[in-house]
């Protein structure tokens, strides 16, 4: 059995034509791109992104498909924009992906199908794209559904509502 450590460089497609399957762990500490973009982690603790990844040959129509199921889930925390505290997060990704022959295939296929296009490169390797899907997993802006720390509500009532403002301006105006 392969570690993570062997697996997650590897270019993905050579990977895929021969393996079957594979489920690890791997630290957030070696997904460098996306323990960046997370609150670091309180020391003693160590936070692990679970991973399966699934490769299978299809053949519709003769051609050779060759497909990847990648599904993952990591526990991490970002700072809500609202009231500026940590907030938990739940990545989830579960994509499903094809590889076709090069990019300009890739773009001029990917409007028509729901799957993603993978086209073979050395730089696609499991890590890269673990760490675009977790990234691609993450609220575009995090916030608290309800935010209910000490600082949000000292703060809330003195922030003017911008229609507010806008009437004092106008009232202003001779
Ligand atoms: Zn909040």
């Amino acid at each position: 059995m392969k570690t993570s450590d062997m697996l997650l460089p590897l270019e993905l497609q050579l990977w895929a034509q021969a393996e079957g399957l594979a489920a690890q762990s791997t630290p957030l500490a070696q997904l460098t791109r996306v323990a960046q973009a997370c609150l670091p982690t309180p020391a003693g603790q160590e936070v692990v992104c679970e991973w399966r990844l699934q490769s299978h040959l299809r053949h519709p129509d003769t051609l050779k498909q060759l497909w990847l199921h990648l599904q993952a889930r990591l526990s991490v925390a970002q700072t809500c924009q609202r009231c500026l505290s940590p907030m938990p997060l739940l990545l989830e990704v579960d994509r499903h992906f094809r590889f076709v022959a090069d990019e300009a295939t890739a773009l001029a296929e990917d409007d028509d199908c729901e799957e993603d296009l993978l086209s073979p490169s050395p730089d696609l390797t499991l890590q890269s794209l673990l760490e675009d899907e977790l990234l691609l997993a993450m609220p575009l802006i995090p916030r608290h559904d309800r935010c209910d720390s000490p600082i949000e509500r000292a703060q809330e009532p003195d922030l003017p509502h911008p229609f507010a403002a806008l009437a004092g301006l106008k009232l202003s105006q001779p």
